[in-house]
């Protein structure tokens, strides 16, 4: 008997690993999630976007338009940096993120400074705008590798009806 051929390969595991993340977001607009891996491959790490530990969800804002106190934005952490600062406990030097969207300029500062040297993303859609300008422009000069994640399958179903097991 052959080994099994249609196993998913690590990129696709570790995306995988940050979009299951991004579930646990209470965002209503936007889910993201992080995922951060070692050079021998083992997960170190993993977030999603959210409120700081303490700071109730049914609390604060989650609106995107209005007053800066009234909405989300001053208060929400980042996937990215949630990862990184839930990460199990080890220096992230040589490490790679994997996240679902292109990190912003905060995060980016992060990444550098958590000495991250690889982020792997699934979309780069805000790329014309300033703070992703900005983020690459950081990552560029600390030499923080960058690109696509790559992948053969559009979708993977997770089923959690024992019957398929
Ligand atoms: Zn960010």
């Amino acid at each position: 008997m052959k080994k099994r051929q249609d196993y998913i390969s690590w990129d696709e595991y570790f995306m995988g690993v940050a979009l299951l993340s991004a579930k646990r977001s209470k965002d209503p607009s936007t889910q993201v999630g992080a995922c951060i891996v070692n050079e021998k491959n083992k997960i170190v790490g993993a977030g999603y976007n959210g409120l700081p530990i303490g700071c109730d969800d049914d609390e604060f804002p989650w609106q995107k338009e209005g007053e800066f106190l009234d909405t989300k934005y001053p208060y929400i952490c980042h996937a990215e940096l949630n990862a990184i600062l839930n990460n199990i406990g080890m220096d992230l030097k040589g490490c790679k993120i994997y996240t679902a969207l292109f990190p912003c300029n905060e995060c980016a500062k992060a990444i550098i400074q958590s000495g991250i040297t690889e982020v792997i993303y699934l979309s780069d859609k805000y790329a014309g705008n300033d703070i992703f300008r900005a983020s690459k422009l950081m990552l560029d000069r600390a030499r923080v590798k960058y690109r696509e994640v790559k992948v053969s399958i559009s979708s993977l179903i997770l089923s959690f009806n024992e019957v398929d097991v």
